[in-house]
């Protein structure tokens, strides 16, 4: 199968490092053109808790470079990143060409369909972790499990889709455990969950996960911003499971010691969080319930508060606040 990984940083590397490993040809687009000139060097360096391996039968290119099309297109660049990656894929986009997004966070799916009919979209969650080290070299330690489905909630059931069952076999046997799952959105907000607790109060505190527990009101907090997004959840008509979520919280204190969320890492450099597809989708998604969700917008509008302070020019921040207060007057 021919398959291109938009968006080649952490996941999209080791994806396709281990899907061109287990026999697939394996395009990965980015814009990071010092990982793309290693990558094309030395090939990729792949770090795992087993190994550490040199993957060298990999093809990699900016998105405008690239001429193949492929059967399955993988979007892995953070989720604001979508339109931007996918308007220079566009051209790849065949009339049989699937992508499949395990990108974290809600609205994937709707952004990738201003591209792509709903009905070639695979949709999924994934608990496999990785870190880009630097470029050309990938890191992914401890395990993890894909649960994916279709997008379109007409599809064929699951026993009988075609693209799903092969894009799962493909990705278990590449040593990246995969299942179907008709209750992918379950999962997809319960990831949705844990991630608005943790990285949003990680983000705007510098904690690592075990810190959250200095203060017996951060574990509340973070329990309660899980009740409040499978809140909404339910009111969307998906089956989240609270206890499952607020489980997985407790005894991430104890598994993830020393953890540094993304939404913290990408604060500490000064880069844009995916917020608005975690905190933000969940806010925006609770107004059309009318349910409140005071804990989620409040670590919201912190995250943003912190983003706007570092990537917004002084000066312009200044203009567009007193412009905010002449036409509030
Ligand atoms: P990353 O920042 O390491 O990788 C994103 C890549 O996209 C970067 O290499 C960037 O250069 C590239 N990119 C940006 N704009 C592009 C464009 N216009 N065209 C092509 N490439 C472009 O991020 P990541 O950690 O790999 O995460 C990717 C997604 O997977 C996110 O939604 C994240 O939440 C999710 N996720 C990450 C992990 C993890 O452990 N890293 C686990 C589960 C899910």
């Amino acid at each position: 199968m021919n398959i291109t990984i938009l968006g080649a940083g952490a996941m999209g590397s080791l994806f396709g490092g281990l899907l061109a490993e287990a026999g697939a040809s394996v395009t990965l687009l980015d814009v990071n053109q010092q990982h793309l000139d290693a990558i094309r060097r030395d090939g990729l360096r792949l770090e795992t808790d087993a190994f550490s391996r040199r993957i060298t039968q990999l093809a990699a290119c900016r998105p405008e470079e690239a001429t193949q099309i492929p059967d399955l297109l993988m979007i892995f660049t953070k989720t604001y990143q979508i339109g931007p990656a996918l308007t220079s894929a566009r051209h790849l986009l065949g009339p049989d060409t699937w992508v499949l997004t395990l990108q974290n966070g809600l609205g994937n799916v709707e952004a990738i369909s201003a591209f792509v009919s709903r009905e070639r979209i695979l949709v999924g969650v994934t608990t496999i972790p990785a870190d880009y080290i630097g470029p050309g070299i990938v890191r992914s330690h401890g395990g993890g499990h894909v649960r994916m489905s279709a997008a379109d909630p007409t599809a064929a059931p699951i026993s009988d889709h075609c693209m799903l069952a092969t894009v799962v076999d493909l990705l278990t046997a590449a040593g990246l455990p995969c299942s179907a799952d008709p209750n992918v959105w379950a999962a997809i907000w319960e990831k949705v969950a844990f991630n608005a607790a943790f990285n949003a109060l990680c983000a705007v505190t510098g904690c690592t996960v075990e810190q959250i527990e200095l203060v017996p009101s951060g574990p509340t907090t973070a329990l309660a911003v899980i009740a409040e997004v499978i809140a909404v959840a339910h009111a969307a008509g998906i089956p989240a499971n609270l206890d499952r979520t607020q489980a997985m919280v407790l005894q991430s204190f104890k598994t993830h010691a020393g953890h540094q969320p993304s939404m913290l890492q990408d604060v500490l450099a000064h880069r844009r969080t995916e917020i608005d597809s975690i905190n933000g989708a969940v806010v925006r998604a609770a107004g059309y319930q009318a349910i409140p969700v005071p804990n989620t917008a409040m670590l919201y509008t912190l995250v943003r508060l912190i983003e706007e302070r570092q990537l917004r020019p002084a000066d312009e921040a200044a203009a567009s606040h007193h412009e905010e207060l002449v036409a509030s007057s």
